[in-house]
């Protein structure tokens, strides 16, 4: 499998596309369910999860997964009923068509922070969440980076998204990091090089 594909507009994913080795993984955000009810990540990408949110805990904080592998299928789904909610205008806009969406990788996923409310578990996450300077700054020693970052929207085209990692590999990722560079540029002109 090829961990540094670019999957957007530009680059889709046929129906066809099903990434190898997708396990299981668990997450205590309630209503953080994708496929048949559960979440599921590429085998190494999962490992190096865990180990990057043990690392969090340590650290005193608290965080999770909400959003893991995406079927073509479960995209289609969506697509088709925010179609049906809101007109083709609007879907178009706050939905990715399906085969554009990365989580049909199985090599992204979504983390939010956990927190109790109310004596219910919430979550949520935002770039002054100190759970975010946490992961911005150590997510490359496990493989991953922000896979859309702030002032690299025309680039990577997508808004800032704090709460999107993407893994590549410990040493793509430390490169991507220290460089202050997205996954485009370095394939682009690192790569080549
Ligand atoms: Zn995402």
């Amino acid at each position: 499998m090829d961990l540094l594909m670019i999957v957007n507009k530009e680059n889709r994913l046929s129906k066809k596309f099903v990434p190898i080795d997708l396990v299981e993984i668990k997450t205590i955000i309630p209503g953080a369910v994708e496929v048949d009810r559960k979440i599921y990540l590429n085998k190494i990408v999962a490992e190096k999860w865990m180990e990057l949110k043990k690392h969090v805990e340590k650290l005193g904080y608290k965080i999770d997964i909400s959003s893991g592998y995406r079927s073509y299928e479960y995209q289609e789904k969506l697509f088709n009923k925010f179609i049906n909610q809101k007109g083709i205008e609007q879907a178009l806009k706050l939905v990715a068509l399906p085969g554009t969406s990365e989580h049909q990788t199985g090599l992204c996923f979504d983390y939010e922070k956990v927190y109790m409310e109310d004596d219910k578990i919430k979550s949520s996450l935002n770039e002054l969440d100190m759970e975010y300077k946490i992961v911005k700054d150590i997510a490359h020693k496990y493989g991953f980076i922000i896979r859309y970052p702030k002032g690299k929207e025309k680039i990577t085209g997508y808004s800032f998204e704090p709460w999107h990692l993407r893994y590549v590999g410990c040493e793509t990722a430390k490169i991507i990091y220290e460089n202050n560079i997205t996954l485009e540029e370095y394939k682009s002109k690192i790569l080549i090089k």
